[in-house]
């Protein structure tokens, strides 16, 4: 959970987790459905379902893994988790590098080179190898993370307290302030989507569950293409539901931030002629289905829509007027707010 992420933000949903999933048993025996609806918000799901099939994978083999190779060959597991785990939960004399780790090791040898290069992470690995107190490995890497997370911090290292001063080739030379070297700036592409809005009659909202492996894998969402216009999106809109749906109007544009991209959504409200052939109409107040982020919050703006309108305010809902599906939506409160959520 912590992974990309910051540890306020994880707090919660990791205390709702546990509580679910108290043993890697129960986490194993779960619906996949159940383990997203509790990771929903927090972004990146594969690594939701990663650690589901591992949960499994953990039970098919009656053990948990000890060793970092082995915690390796479980799905989302990478090199540094796995010597993470197997250091400091089963005595394994190996290095965990994170990033705090890789930048106190470099400017401790006095390497100019970036945090990711292969090269320079190996002869980190290898030095602080070297080091390592047998036995004592999971204090080891403990401290380093500690180090680097309060001391060695990336701007402005904190030299003069720090207990590694005298080892330390960056401060006997003064470029602890270059090292690491970063990574050239790295434009992140833009991508442009159109989401629909359809409601059913009763208010209900049409979600379809992602594919695996795609943005939101397994989640659900608004129906919504990769494309410039309503007019390039029709046809794939139609493809995915089954059914031509018909704009009623523009309501909202977000920008979300993906690993790889930045996207900007344009949201219409739209009506359908038949009923869909895919996907389900949820509650927005109680969709039962997981959410990404933006979905979830654009439900509760209907929410917060609806019950405006039910105290005499603004007309809202959809409507069936002869025989055909007719939404009459306004603009839910502006979500652009959303920043980078996930
Ligand atoms: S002396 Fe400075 S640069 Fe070297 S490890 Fe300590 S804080 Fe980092």
């Amino acid at each position: 959970m912590l992974q990309q992420t910051r540890t306020e933000a994880v707090a919660r949903y990791y205390q709702s987790f546990l509580k679910a999933f108290p043993t890697v048993r129960h986490l194993a025996r779960a619906r996949e459905q159940e383990v997203l609806r509790l990771w929903a918000g927090l972004g990146y799901y594969a690594r939701a379902r990663a650690l589901h099939r591992a949960a499994k994978e953990i039970l098919r083999r009656r053990a948990f893994p000890t060793t970092a190779a082995e915690w390796r060959r479980l799905p989302g597991v990478g090199a540094y988790t796995a010597a993470a785990v197997a250091s400091i939960a089963f005595g394994e004399d190996v290095v965990a590098l994170d990033s705090n780790v890789v930048r106190v090791g470099l400017r401790l040898l006095g390497l100019q080179a970036k945090a990711s290069d292969a090269w320079a992470r190996a002869a980190v690995e290898a030095a602080l190898h070297k080091v390592l107190p047998p036995g004592l490995a999971g204090d080891f890497n403990q401290a380093l993370m500690d180090l680097g997370a309060t001391v060695c911090l990336p701007r402005s290292p904190r030299c003069k307290v720090c207990p590694l001063q005298r080892f330390c080739e960056a401060y006997v030379r003064g470029t602890a302030n270059r090292i690491p070297v970063p990574p050239p700036p790295k434009d992140k592409p833009f991508r442009r989507f159109v989401a629909a809005l359809v409601r059913d009659p009763s208010g209900r909202v049409l979600v379809l569950q992602q594919p695996p492996g795609g943005l939101w894998g397994c989640l659900w969402t608004l129906p919504y293409v990769e494309a410039s216009s309503w007019q390039e999106a029709r046809l794939p809109l139609f493809r995915l539901v089954g059914t031509h749906l018909e704009q009623v109007k523009s309501l909202l544009r977000f920008s979300h931030s993906f690993t790889h991209f930045t996207g900007e959504f344009h949201v219409v409200s739209a009506r359908c002629t038949q009923p869909p052939s895919a996907g389900r109409f949820v509650r927005p107040q109680r969709p039962g289905v997981a959410l990404p982020a933006p979905t979830a919050r654009l439900m509760r703006a209907l929410v917060t829509e609806q019950s405006t309108a039910s105290r005499g305010g603004i007309s809202s809902g959809s409507t069936r007027t002869n025989g055909s599906w007719r939404s009459r939506s306004r603009t839910p409160a502006d979500p652009r707010s959303p920043g980078k959520g996930r």
